[in-house]
């Protein structure tokens, strides 16, 4: 029955409109060999598997330090072979807030290497990857003056390790330290205070008792899971020996070879690595006991993010975030993103990562959260349109606050059991803000043991369409509009989102006839059809939830999943079967993992 209206509703978005242009651009594109690129390459990377099956360094798990790792090395001109379980970024790199900070709060727990690292790291990204990093005022609202102030230094000297709320004080002495820690290499403007008249002039809807408020600037990534997408791309042009293939998992092995699984066939093929990098994140414990080890690494908490459909709440944010830390020390924040606002975070201990799910009490306590901030603003759970929880990969600790446990990343290196077997690094903690360093760290090690030397510093390299980045973005889209004869504001919003990779795009979309989705017009079935045959695409979640942000920003109804499988299904040649199990495959995750109801 459920196939049976799948087909029926893939007819009728057939007959609709655009029908004839969209049969044309099939028909053109078959004529000119261009579908099923993707599933080409795919087989063609695992038969070369099968007929040579060593690789220098095998990288488990396409999560950003995963695919940080194996850009790293790719550059380095090292062969090197990526397999992830599911899609590309499609774990804990999925679900984070959003963030690419300094992380203020961490200065508490004395942690200033990360906080160093992470505030270089986030500038190098604003440089590297103007796309994709983005400067973000963010506001804190102070309810009292002292509060903290004696908490927050005896934690720092280790002597308490309850979190509390953190008043004017506290957060001047952290914020001061944070300009501090960055002077001389500056990229964004320093911190500032308002008193509660001015706070609350500038955003009136915030909570009447406030004292004041705290501004300081760090930056936010609109779709982190393209960065991810970039990295791997610019790995594989960089270095033919480089491969990365979604929908494989490491299944077992022994110290000499790995087993990976094909997820879409189930076949079974064996490599044979020099050098293992497990970045698995909140899985790395598991893959290591595949591979026959059995120590503990990893306690991953669990977060969950809503994101909601509230202009009222979206204009009182006034365009910046609000990050709010409550009495139990646990941080709220409350991100204006896109047409939409997306509020986060919890921080919940949790033993499978496969079982993280946002809860109803973590719902309550995201919109009371909310709520305490922006007293007069509705908020109901009829306003969420999406939600996601995902696991933070940090290191196994005992009991203690879980916003105690260090943020910091580590490698915890497992040597090979005899000469000639391999060595496995397993990536621990690291946030998507330092990923570059982590991966550098990562990549080291592995360099040591192939006795192989760094030939390219990752610091300066740009991402994706970060490259050639324009100084004047208007005259670049002024060229781009004239040469592909799109729009202007349609080239602004490909620059927007994909840099000066857009002009490629572009190019794509202007050979042919195109026209806007009908589930969200900013993209459109050409544009669609771009990234179905050029970026990896496998299945069709990987289009809604992570090449786009259809799914994220909830346009991904019953009518929009149907809408984009018809264009893939084009694109990538699927059978009208796989068409229906894309469909129901899709349409589950949507409603198990993301709270949508059909
Ligand atoms: C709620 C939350 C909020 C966060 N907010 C921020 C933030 O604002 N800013 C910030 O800088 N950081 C943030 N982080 C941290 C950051 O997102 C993560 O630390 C980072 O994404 C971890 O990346 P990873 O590559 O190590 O792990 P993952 O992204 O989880 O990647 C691991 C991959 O391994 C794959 N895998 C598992 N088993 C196998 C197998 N057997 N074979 C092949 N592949 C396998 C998984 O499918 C997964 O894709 C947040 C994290 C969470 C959970």
């Amino acid at each position: 029955m459920g196939l049976f209206k799948s087909v029926e509703g893939i007819a009728s978005l057939r007959q609709a409109a655009c029908a004839r242009m969209r049969r044309m651009q099939t028909i053109d594109s078959i004529e000119r060999g261009e579908p099923r690129a993707n599933a080409m390459s795919r087989a063609k990377t695992l038969q070369s598997l099968r007929e040579n099956p060593h690789v220098s360094v095998l990288v488990i798990g396409g999560g950003i330090n995963g695919i940080g790792s194996f850009r790293d090395l790719a550059l380095q001109g090292i062969d090197c072979l990526l397999v992830e379980r599911g899609d590309f970024g499609s774990g804990a790199s999925a679900a984070s807030s959003h963030m690419l900070h300094g992380g203020l709060r961490y200065l508490e727990n004395a942690e200033f290497r990360l906080v160093n690292e992470a505030l270089r790291e986030r500038d190098l990204m604003l440089r590297n990857a103007p796309q994709h990093a983005k400067a973000l005022r963010t506001t804190i609202p102070i309810f009292r003056w002292f509060s903290g102030t004696l908490n927050a230094p005896l934690r720092f000297l280790g002597l308490r390790d309850r979190p509390g709320e953190r008043g004017a004080l506290v957060i001047k002495l952290g914020l001061w330290l944070y300009d501090r820690l960055i002077r001389g290499q500056r990229a964004l403007p320093r911190h500032d205070f308002q008193l509660r008249r001015a706070a609350l002039a500038a955003l009136p809807q915030l909570h009447p008792q406030i004292i004041c408020t705290a501004s300081y600037y760090d930056a936010w990534m609109p779709h982190p899971e393209r960065i991810c997408l970039d990295l791997l791309r610019d790995a594989e042009a960089a270095n033919s020996r480089c491969r990365a293939l979604n929908y494989v998992s490491a299944a077992g092995g022994d110290e000499r070879s790995v087993n990976l699984r094909d997820e879409l066939t189930g076949e079974t093929l064996r490599v044979q690595p020099s050098v293992v990098i497990n970045a698995a994140g909140p899985w790395i414990d598991f893959v290591n006991q595949r591979l026959g080890n059995q120590q503990r690494f990893i306690g991953g908490t669990k977060g969950s993010h809503l994101v909601l459909d509230n202009p009222t709440l979206l204009a009182a944010t006034g365009g910046g975030e609000i990050f709010f830390e409550n009495a139990d020390g646990r941080i709220v924040l409350i991100l204006p993103y896109f047409e939409r606002v997306l509020i986060g975070t919890t921080d919940i201990r949790i033993d499978n990562p496969d079982d993280a799910r946002v809860s109803e009490s973590e719902i309550d306590y995201l919109l009371g959260m909310a709520s305490r901030v922006f007293p007069q603003i509705q908020l109901e759970r009829e306003q969420i349109v999406f939600q996601f929880a995902g696991v933070r990969p940090l290191p196994y600790s005992d009991g203690g606050a879980t916003g105690q446990i260090s943020r910091d990343h580590s490698i915890r290196s497992l040597p090979p059991a005899r000469e000639g077997r391999y060595a496995i690094h397993s990536l621990i903690g690291g946030k998507w803000t330092t990923f570059r360093a982590f991966a550098e760290q990562a990549a080291d090690l592995a360099l040591k043991d192939l006795g192989q030397m760094r030939r390219k510093d990752t610091r300066h390299e740009p991402i994706g369409g970060g490259r050639d980045y324009p100084t004047d973005p208007a005259s670049w889209l002024r060229e781009a509009a004239n040469s592909t004869r799109l729009p202007a504001e349609r080239m602004a919003v490909l620059f927007a989102r994909y840099g000066t990779a857009a002009a490629a795009i572009a190019e794509h979309i202007a050979a042919g006839d195109d026209c806007p989705l009908r589930c969200n017009p900013a993209y459109s079935r050409r544009e669609i059809d771009y990234l179905a045959r050029s970026e990896k695409v496998t299945r069709l979640d990987d289009l809604l939830l992570r090449r786009t942000l259809i799914a994220m920003l909830g346009y991904a109804d019953r009518a929009a999943v149907y809408e984009v499988a018809d264009v893939a299904a084009a694109a990538l040649g699927w059978s009208s079967e796989r068409v229906v199990d894309e469909i129901q495959r899709t349409l589950d995750i949507l409603r198990d993992q993301h709270g949508t109801s059909f």
